[in-house]
Order: structure tokens, then C-alpha cells, then sequence
């Protein structure tokens, strides 16, 4: 079950008595958070508006949701980073699961015992890391945990940064990740190459997400090979705050009018197939928005993020590609 650190949030509001607030973060604890602002309604007698449009990370906050609404306060919860604010106005906010992970590490001892492995999770789960680290460690599986960088904790990992896990990739048989997060889990696998497992506590099972990281990659490299074929491109800035990568649009237009290709600029909130479907005269797209958009989704036209472009770039020009998401950060 998803808890969320109310005292927290009443502590906030009893400090500083805003007349209104505003509550955020993922769709999956969006239940909790719609308790969350309830509970400060019927505490505090002020407005606690959730914002409940789907909400994917730090980096896509919805600050501009906030303010039209005069919300003095943006609780963003659920998308712990190694820090607890941004500026004055948004209070990052933690909400863990408290399932135990107790029954699927002693199942992973079983099948890991003898091996090296990196354990890495999202932000839900990180106070999980230690306590299965002793059983493992215990279990006779050796155990290592990469260090945090930029926003990411120790044994942290994002949908497309992965900084403890890169660190680790060379001295271990697998990556172990604790959560649900197929998502998570799959990038995991893809920036380090090696097998990585989900240890599931609600199916009490472990996953291997190899193969379906394998399938997401394959995917993403047909698509740059079908770009490199295109004559016009669209190239998408995302609209998001934390997504908003200007410099980067401008700089594959500049190569890409370099290499003799057409180019069109264009701005959207939410990068989805059925708005590409609106554009006309444009054979392929590149977004610079979450690169994940690109990976996980399907559309009918390519559509490249940031490393699938620079991989399309080096083709273009006849350069060696020799990875294209075997990086720390996909941005
Ligand atoms: S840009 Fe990165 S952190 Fe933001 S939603 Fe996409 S994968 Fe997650």
C-alpha cells in the first residue's frame, strides 16, 4: 500500500498558511493523493486541488497548473529525488510502498546465490535497498549498490537515467530491480546490457525483463534506419518544464538542413500518434521531450528521441553507431 507523508505536507501548510494548495504525482497513487487533499481540506478549511493530469516524473511537474490556479503551495509527491524543494513554491513530497520484500529476496537468494549483482529501484521502494541487501548478502549473493548523481539517490534509477547501474554494469552477472516497474526495469536493462530481474512482492515472482528490453531496442533501431530513408523532418520541442529542450531541437535542425534534409519546428504538451497524425509533409519526427515517448509507444511515422537522433545523425554523416542507449542519461 502507497503511504504518503501528510505530516510533511500539514507541517508545510501549518508553517506557512497558504489560502490554497495544489497536489500532484504519478497516475498510479492518484487515489492516495486525492485522500491526501481531502484530509487538508478537512484539516486546514482551505483548497486542495489535485491536478490530475497524468504526471510522469520530476520533470514534468505541472507548475503552470499551479499558479493559473493561485495554489501557493505544489505538494509533488510520489517522485522522491535527492532533494526536498524546488524554489519556494514546490515541496517535493515522498510516498513509499510498504509492501515487504522479505519472501521474494529469500526466493532470489535461491537463485542468485554465488552471484554478483547490482540492486537498484525506483523512488517508492528505495527504503527497501538495505533490508534486502542483508538478506541477500546473507544468502551468499554478493551485492552491489550504485552511487546516485545529478537528482538520483544511491541505487536509484528514472525512466531514462541510470547513473548507479552504469557505475556497477561491469562488475555484475545481473541487474536486480525491486518494485513493479517493468518500465524502470527495462531501461535498466537496456543501458547496461546486461540481464536485469524485477522482484515483484505483490505476484511474489521474479521477472526477467531481458527479452522485453531486447524487443524495445530492436524497435527503436528499425526506427532510425527508417529515418535515415526520410527526406523531411518534424522536429518536436516538448512543452513540459522539465522536459523543455530547446538548444537540442535547434541543434539536430542545424545538422539535419546541413545533411540537405527539410525541417519543420513544431511544440506540443503531449507527444501522442493522434496529434502527429494532424501534420502534414513530414516523414519522420524527432521529439527532444522524455525519450521514453519514443521507446514505449507506437506510432505510424518514426518518431526518434534524443540518442535515436544522434544515432540517426552519425548515419547520416557515414559514422560508426556503436550504441545508442548504452548511456548514463538518455537526454
Ligand atoms: S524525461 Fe525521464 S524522468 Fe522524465 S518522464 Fe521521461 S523517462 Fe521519466
Amino acid at each position: 500500500m502507497i503511504v504518503i507523508d501528510e505530516k510533511r505536507i500539514f507541517d508545510e501548510i501549518q508553517r506557512r498558511r497558504p489560502v490554497s494548495v495544489a497536489l500532484n504525482g504519478p497516475d498510479g497513487i492518484l487515489p492516495k493523493i486525492q485522500e491526501t487533499a481531502s484530509n487538508i481540506m478537512e484539516r486546514f478549511g482551505i483548497p486542495a486541488y489535485v491536478l490530475a493530469d497524468s504526471c510522469f516524473g520530476t520533470c514534468d511537474m505541472n507548475t503552470n497548473g499551479a499558479k493559473v490556479l493561485g495554489a501557493e503551495i505544489l505538494f509533488h509527491i510520489g517522485h522522491s529525488i535527492n532533494s526536498t524543494s524546488f524554489g519556494d513554491n514546490i515541496v517535493l513530497v515522498d510516498a513509499f510502498d510498504n509492501i515487504s520484500f522479505e519472501n521474494i529476496a529469500r526466493k532470489c537468494v535461491e537463485e542468485f546465490r554465488g552471484k554478483t549483482i547490482s540492486l537498484v529501484t525506483d523512488s517508492q521502494h528505495l527504503h527497501e535497498v538495505d533490508k534486502v541487501r542483508t538478506i541477500l548478502e546473507q544468502g551468499g549473493v554478493k551485492v552491489n549498490v550504485g552511487r546516485g548523481k545529478g537528482q538520483l539517490n544511491d541505487g536509484q534509477v528514472f525512466g531514462c537515467e541510470f547513473y548507479p547501474v552504469m557505475e556497477t554494469r561491469d562488475s555484475v552477472d545481473a541487474n536486480i530491480f525491486l518494485g513493479q516497474s517493468n518500465f524502470h526495469a527495462a531501461g535498466v536493462a537496456l543501458s547496461t546490457s546486461r540481464p536485469t530481474y524485477v522482484l515483484d512482492p505483490y505476484f511474489n515472482e521474479i521477472r526477467d525483463v531481458t527479452e522485453f528490453a531486447q524487443t524495445l531496442q530492436k524497435k527503436s533501431i528499425l526506427a532510425v534506419y527508417k529515418a535515415a530513408e526520410a527526406e523531411s523532418f518534424g522536429i518536436i520541442v516538448g512543452l513540459k518544464e522539465g522536459q523543455f529542450s530547446k538548444m537540442a531541437a535547434l541543434k539536430f535542425k542545424k545538422e539535419l538542413e546541413a545533411l540537405g534534409k527539410k525541417v519543420q519546428l513544431f511544440a506540443l504538451t503531449d507527444i501522442t500518434d493522434d496529434k502527429l497524425r494532424n501534420l502534414k509533409g513530414v516523414d519522420a519526427f524527432i521529439q527532444v521531450a522524455c525519450p521514453r515517448i519514443s521507446t514505449d509507444n507506437h506510432f505510424h511515422k518514426p518518431v526518434l528521441s534524443t540518442p535515436q537522433a544522434n544515432a540517426l545523425v552519425k548515419i547520416l554523416k557515414k559514422e560508426n553507431v556503436e550504441s545508442i542507449f548504452q548511456i548514463p542519461h538518455w537526454l
